[in-house]
């Protein structure tokens, strides 16, 4: 009985660090949860990285400790109420009107009124070679939201976001947070297939985005995770790369935004999964979640 036991926790363990594998972590801190016989917490940095503390909000009394790398000083959010407000990465934005002004209007939104309201929609040229719409996948009361940049050949077929090879990616990244797909919102900028998958065109963009801004304002999540640079240059209405704000809190209409690599930039550069996987970190501590449970701490 025992040895039965064990053979399935030995199991257990095993998929769990396929999981990881996946992801490109390979090291792994003893701590807690390991000491109590639970499931190995991933590391959460390569070892070259030194500047290490106890996440804010997670108290070491009740739950093992999510030691994360220590952000500039002047992107460190301080762990009182008062001084938490999400770090604004960038300049205020160049007057003029933002692709979003009208969406500040609209109130008792409700997801089916934005996917009725967008209806069989022909706004942009993307609709003359789509198969399907995109609207989203997952839980409308997320506390937790992913968006990517439009759908590719497979979601085009199946009208999901998320569904091909990176989608199977992004699927092993939500549940090596501990969730599963089915708990988080994941959605896209734009929401009909671009021809052989090029990137959304401004216009395109301009016509869709004020869609997903209704998403995320009517299913108000406490963390909006944007994959790759289509996804977080549009929230953020900026033309900086990714990689200059990658893995820092923003702020993006009150909520707090982490912008991260895009899955299928992961699978052509899968030494970047470790990167991702600290920013993924991050959004745990953010949101109270440990790796092994996937439950608030
Ligand atoms: N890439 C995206 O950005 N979105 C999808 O839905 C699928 C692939």
């Amino acid at each position: 009985m025992l040895s039965r036991l064990n053979e399935d926790l030995e199991e257990k363990i095993a998929a769990r660090l396929r999981y990881y594998d996946d992801l490109g972590i390979r090291l792994f801190y003893k701590d807690r949860a390991s000491a109590l016989g639970g499931l190995p917490a991933p590391a959460l940095a390569s070892p070259a990285l030194q500047d290490e503390h106890v996440a804010p909000g997670i108290s070491p009394a009740s739950s093992p400790p999510t030691r994360l790398i220590a952000p500039p000083a002047s992107l460190f959010r301080p762990a009182s109420p008062a001084a938490a407000a999400p770090v604004p990465a960038f300049a205020p934005r160049p007057a003029g009107p933002s692709l979003f002004d009208s969406m500040n209007k609209i109130s008792n939104d409700t997801l089916l009124k934005i996917r009725e309201d967008l209806g069989d929609c022909k706004r942009c040229k993307l609709h003359k070679t789509r198969k399907n719409i995109v609207f989203a996948d997952g839980n409308p009361k997320a506390d937790l939201v992913f968006v990517g940049e439009g759908p590719g050949a497979d979601e085009d077929a199946q009208g999901l976001p998320f569904v091909g090879r990176a989608g199977k990616l992004l699927t092993q990244m939500i549940e090596a947070m501990g969730l599963r797909r089915q708990d988080v919102y994941i959605c896209n900028v734009v929401k009909c297939r671009p021809p052989e998958n090029r990137l959304p065109e401004k216009d395109e963009i301009a016509e869709c985005s004020p869609f997903l801004l209704r998403q995320l304002d009517t299913i108000a999540p406490k963390v909006i995770v944007c994959l790759g640079a289509c996804a977080a240059q549009t929230l953020l209405e900026t033309n900086r790369g990714i990689s200059q704000f990658r893995g820092q809190w923003l702020d993006f209409r009150g909520r707090k935004l982490m912008a991260t690599y895009h899955p299928a930039y992961l699978l052509r550069n899968p030494s970047a999964k470790a990167e991702v996987w600290k920013d993924l970190q991050k959004v745990m501590a953010q949101l109270g979640l440990s790796a092994k449970k996937g439950k608030p701490a």
